[in-house]
């Protein structure tokens, strides 16, 4: 049976992974595997950033944003020869498997450790939600409700001077952020990777909600990377519709803060999968979230996976919020 884990945190921070450290780290400890806590992400890996769990309270954690491990962005890692290093680092400390939290490029370093023989769980810790094998990601769900909250705030000021709002949500390249926050905060337009519309269309939709049925405010959310220059295009709907029009942008407020409950749930409910995995043996997996069961499938398989279309989804929601 295996006897030592480590743990780390990979790519960008997102609220849940200190939950899901925390989970794993508990769960280690009731099957009596030794737990460690690898410093920065992969960087760690090979510089030996790693410490005994034992040394830390995770139980302070649980309801904390960001990730108290650290994480990184290191390059290195896709070569080969960095790789092997890792191995030689976690052999030394006679570590055998290794749980990795992260997005899809962390997905592909864990993956490639599994590759050269170290057993490695990842689990999906990105905001973004823009890993297909899982229904939901950690720090999807807090993100969500750090977006809501804000345009909520910005929707009470738009509707006190009769404004129009663009809002850009990160996403990276997925537009779940963008949807569930549209839905959720009545944007009565919603712009993602899959309905890019010129400003033109923009233009127009605006006009119509609030120049010919008389809205008193108005949301568009719009996701990240899709438009060069919010502020230019906020001043282009002014002068074109008369409408009083502002861009925010926001940024890393979406990020940190403290997870929500659900989140906490999900994060613990993989983190214990993780270790019961491990236990069986098993490596090179990927856990998620399917129709509320916590799933696994090969790293490869959920890399591959194809992400489901929004459009049908956006062009429905549009239609009410336009109303
Ligand atoms: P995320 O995991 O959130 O998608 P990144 O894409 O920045 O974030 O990846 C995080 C880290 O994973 C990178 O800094 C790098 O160390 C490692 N990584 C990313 N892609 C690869 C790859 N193709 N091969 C090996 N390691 C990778």
């Amino acid at each position: 049976m295996i006897k030592k884990i480590a743990i780390l945190t990979s790519g960008g921070d997102s609220q849940g992974m200190n939950c899901a450290v925390r989970a794993i780290v508990k769960s280690a400890k009731i099957y009596g595997i030794e737990p460690y806590l690898v410093y920065e992400g992969y960087k760690g890996l090979v510089e030996d950033l790693i410490v005994p769990a034992s040394e830390v309270k995770v139980d302070e954690y649980i309801n904390r944003g960001g990730t108290f491990i650290y994480s990184a962005r290191y390059i290195e890692f896709k070569q080969e020869e960095t790789r092997l290093k890792a191995k030689k680092v976690l052999e030394s400390h006679g570590i055998e498997a290794l749980v990795v939290i992260g997005g899809d490029g962390s997905y592909h370093g864990a993956q490639l450790l599994h590759k050269i023989g170290i057993k490695t769980i990842a689990l999906p810790g990105t905001i973004d939600n823009d890993i297909s094998s899982t229904d939901y990601t950690i720090g999807f769900d807090t993100a969500l409700t750090a977006i809501v909250d804000n345009v909520d705030r910005i929707r009470d000021t738009a509707r006190s001077h009769h404004r129009c709002m663009i809002v850009e949500v990160m996403g990276r390249y997925a537009g779940d952020l963008s949807l569930h926050s549209g839905i959720a905060t009545g944007a009565e337009l919603i712009i993602t990777s899959e309905n890019k519309i010129s400003l033109e269309e923009i233009i127009k939709v605006v006009d119509h909600q609030m120049n010919v049925i008389k809205k008193t405010s108005m949301i568009i959310i719009i996701a990240e990377h899709l438009y060069d220059n919010l502020d230019e295009m906020a001043k282009e709907i002014e002068v074109k519709t008369k409408v009083a029009t502002r861009a925010s942008i926001l940024a890393h407020l979406q990020r940190g803060g403290i997870p929500t409950a659900n989140e906490r749930v999900l994060s613990t409910r993989m983190g214990i999968k993780a270790v019961e995995l491990l236990l069986e043996n098993k490596s090179g997996l990927a856990i998620g979230i399917k129709e509320n069961l916590i799933t696994s499938l090969p790293i490869l398989e959920a890399l591959s996976q194809e992400r489901p279309k929004l459009i049908d989804e956006i062009i429905k929601i549009t239609k009410v919020n336009q109303q």
